[in-house]
């Protein structure tokens, strides 16, 4: 399971999705990159159906926020939308794919 890249303040220690350049927690300025295990909570989807040019070839495609273990809540796309899916559901990052975190259902 490939880990998924956040932001971390060295200051607070507080975790964010990003892109930002001010820690939302303190206003500190020193965010730097850091890596979580890619397990968590789906929390909703989109499905995608009428792309934007450069992720035409991918469409449709779902959208989807999840609540991850470490603490952060972070975008992403699913893997494969199954009917039996949830708010609700573990979900674990399957993949990376150009720095997008790809989710799929917890077996
Ligand atoms: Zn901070």
């Amino acid at each position: 399971m490939p880990d998924v890249s956040v932001l971390k303040c060295r200051k607070c220690g507080a975790l964010d999705a990003g892109p930002r350049l001010l820690c939302p927690n303190c206003r500190s300025r020193a965010l730097e990159a850091a890596q979580v295990e890619g397990k968590g909570t789906l929390l909703s989807w989109t499905i995608i159906r009428r792309a934007p040019a450069k992720m035409k070839a991918l469409a449709p495609y779902a959208v989807c926020v999840v609540d991850l273990e470490a603490g952060v809540r972070v975008t992403g796309r699913l893997q494969a939308v199954d009917a039996a899916l949830r708010p609700g559901a573990r979900v674990r990052c399957a993949a990376l794919e150009g720095g997008v975190a790809i989710f799929s259902a917890e077996a």
